[in-house]
């Protein structure tokens, strides 16, 4: 009653790629804003969480599902593709609300063979781990002058991750319209931007199936 599919491919980034990691993970000398990081290797990855949490965001806007409080959407309609494909929680003020089982399951996103020796060659030229470094300023509005540098691990464009969503289809789902609509967020996220500092160029990406 339960079949799987999977959508898979590559996340290239277009511009350097920030998302944050855990300070107290961060080596001696290393930087106040560390990327997220397999503490295994050292790579730098995207977590699951990250790309579901952003595609759902533009999924929600794209559908006109915006919950008020800023919560994520949630509703009793019997056939809400955000409901469907993200999942539903019963809450404990309306249990008739019920639960409905997310479709989709985002896999964390870990580089591609090629990435990790570019990446590699790369730490030994600049000595950083695996990422450059990019001083954002903050302008004085009155003096018109920078202030505050702050230094921000990313990953560099050019970049590249394997990325795969796998997806659970029951007995009666319509298995293109799940999996059409998952292609619709990623390709809402390629047009929008994956990660911290977007509205200041970081996290422009490009997906290729
Ligand atoms: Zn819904």
């Amino acid at each position: 009653m339960l079949n799987y599919e999977e959508i898979k491919g590559i996340i290239r980034c277009e511009t350097g790629l920030r998302i944050g990691g855990k300070e107290s993970t961060a080596e001696i000398g290393g930087v106040d804003n560390p990327v997220i990081r397999n503490p295994l290797d050292g790579f730098p990855y995207i977590p699951g969480s990250s790309l579901k949490g952003k595609i759902r965001f533009l999924l929600e806007h794209a559908e006109g599902k915006i919950d008020d409080e800023g919560n994520p959407h949630e509703c009793n309609e019997s056939n809400c593709m955000i409901c469907k494909v993200f999942g539903k929680n019963a809450n404990k003020e309306n249990e008739s609300n019920g639960i409905e089982i997310g479709r989709a399951i985002f896999r964390d996103a870990f580089l591609t063979e090629d990435s990790k020796e570019e990446l590699k060659k790369l730490a030994q030229q600049t000595g950083l781990k695996y990422v450059e470094i990019k001083t954002e300023n903050v302008i004085n509005r009155k003096k018109g002058t920078a202030e505050h540098p702050r230094d921000m691990e990313r990953v560099p464009a050019g970049t590249e991750f394997e990325f795969s969503i796998s997806i659970r289809i029951f007995e009666n789902d319509n298995k293109e319209e799940i999996i059409n609509f998952i292609k619709k967020g990623l390709s809402l996220l390629e047009k929008d931007t994956l990660g911290g500092s977007g509205s200041r160029g970081y996290g422009k990406i490009k997906i290729k199936f």
